[in-house]
């Protein structure tokens, strides 16, 4: 496995990051015993870095996985949230902190920044996140982000350490430019001296049908220090490890393609359009409907923000 130093954070991280959207409650639902054994598959053939995020739900499964392992500390977990203020952030923290049973958070990200002005928006829970990087329990701070133009801002902004962007080769996703224009503001980010790890490298499903391809496009990206692979049974660990080691000649993994399921009981409230940062969903005939398909990378956004639990990653 091959590591790289992420930014000028000191921490060093294996290019394979186990992305773990997949194994919650939002896309695959493991129990956190199932998911934390497909974790530990990962951090025992050397992935040391992990990225997941409050809206997740997937804090018992990686501490299950941090139970399992001789060093817990020298794994790099990477969260984030969306709270915009000290208080909220506040707790944001402690929940991280409580429910993976670590005392440091490694990275802390402002979950999903748009542009310049929701950094500004969130300037509160921003300083909140310095305070603690102060004290020594969180080691890194940043955002996560589809928007180009929210790396740009974060590139000008040297109390940023960590970008998140999303990248991958056809550039389904990316919100406000083009795939190009993502990897210039990346590039951008970088010579700034951040730490920058891809998700989305796969298009959220989208481009399994090419998926060496795609993962060959985000590693001969040098600005990326490592990228985030969603990942749901040992399998797929197996797989990926391998890839991320060098094997090419390895067979296409399983193309089981995801879909939205909306349940009948959806009350066209527009929560979930409103959610959908790839202006994926609309209201059809009183019900959510997935009005662009190809726009749909599975992130799980619209059905966190249901409140009748009426759509879902299946
Ligand atoms: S948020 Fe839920 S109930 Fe509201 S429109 Fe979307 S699926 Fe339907
Ligand atoms: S429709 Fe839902 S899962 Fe698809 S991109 Fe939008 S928020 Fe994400």
């Amino acid at each position: 496995m091959e590591y790289r130093e992420l930014g000028k954070t000191g921490l060093v991280v294996s290019r394979l990051c186990f992305g773990a959207l997949t194994i919650g409650p939002l896309q695959r639902r493991m129990t956190p015993k199932e998911g934390g054994e497909v974790i530990s598959r990962a951090f025992a053939q050397g992935v040391n870095f992990l990225d997941t995020a409050e809206l997740y739900g997937t804090y018992p499964h990686i501490r299950e996985a941090l139970s399992r392992v001789e060093r817990p500390e020298e794994i790099v977990i990477a969260t984030k949230s969306y709270a915009p203020s000290r208080e909220r952030m506040a707790r944001s923290l402690e929940q991280a902190r409580r429910e993976m049973d670590i005392d440091v958070v490694p990275i802390f990200l402002l979950h999903e920044q748009e542009s310049i002005h929701t950094l500004r928006g969130h300037r509160p829970a921003l300083d909140y996140l310095l305070e603690a990087k102060a004290e020594g329990i969180v080691k890194a701070v940043g955002i996560s982000t589809h928007y180009v133009g929210a790396v740009w801002a974060a590139a000008e902004m040297p109390e940023i350490d960590v970008i998140s962007p999303l990248i991958n080769l056809t550039g389904i996703g990316i919100q406000g430019g083009t795939r190009d224009e993502m990897l210039a503001a990346i590039s951008h980010a970088a010579r700034h001296g951040k730490g920058i790890y891809a998700m989305k490298p796969l298009g959220g499903g989208h481009l399994l049908s090419s998926w060496a391809a795609a993962l060959d496009f985000c590693l001969q990206q040098d600005d990326l220090a490592a990228v985030a692979v969603g990942m749901k049974s040992v399998e797929e660990v197996d797989h990926n490890v391998r890839y991320f080691n060098g094997e090419r000649s390895l067979p296409q993994p399983d193309n089981n393609h995801r879909k939205l399921h909306v349940e009948e009981w959806c009350i066209g409230c527009g929560s979930c359009v409103a959610a959908c940062p790839n202006s994926a969903l609309g209201i059809v005939d009183g019900r959510a409907e997935v009005v662009e398909p190809s726009s749909c990378v599975f992130c799980g956004y619209c059905g966190a923000s249901c409140p009748e639990f009426a759509i879902k990653v299946i």
